[in-house]
């Protein structure tokens, strides 16, 4: 089901292509792949599954414990102990490349933390502002 502020399918596609003016500078193959990862990105964000939460969480020790999560921590996803899976953002950090760090834990279940933080920092470092705006939008929607 789609959220009432969603993005129309074209939006969502031209957001997925990223902003057509920025100088193209990843080879083709690697283009494809940031965008099928962007698209994926948009996805997680936009349906009805996933909620965003912002709060403490780095030095909150009371909310690392109830994430379950170490206590240096800046984002996490929660699926297991709430009825609407969360992704959970401290607002003091970055909170883009947070948001896309979580988005890939949802996508990639099973992959392992250098994986997923490789992964992020391929999205973050080719993404263009266009795909960037995106994402607030996007999570800004999902906000609870
Ligand atoms: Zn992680």
């Amino acid at each position: 089901m789609m959220k009432a502020c969603s993005l129309s399918p074209e939006a969502a596609e031209a957001g997925a292509r990223g902003d057509m003016d920025e100088k193209r500078t990843l080879p083709a193959p690697q283009r494809q792949r940031l965008y099928r990862l962007m698209c994926r990105i948009y996805e997680v964000l936009n349906s009805s599954d996933w909620r965003v939460r912002l709060t403490r969480l780095e030095s909150d020790e009371a909310a690392c414990r109830r994430y379950g999560i170490p206590v240096n921590s800046v984002g996490t996803i929660d699926e297991v102990l709430r009825e609407t899976p969360e992704i959970v953002v401290d607002f003091r950090k970055d909170i883009i490349p947070i948001l896309v760090h979580e988005c890939l834990h949802v996508i990639y279940e099973d992959l392992p933390e250098e994986d997923i933080l490789s992964l992020e920092r391929f999205v973050i470092d080719h993404m263009t502002p266009l795909q960037a705006k995106r994402v607030l939008q996007l999570a800004s929607c999902a906000l609870v």
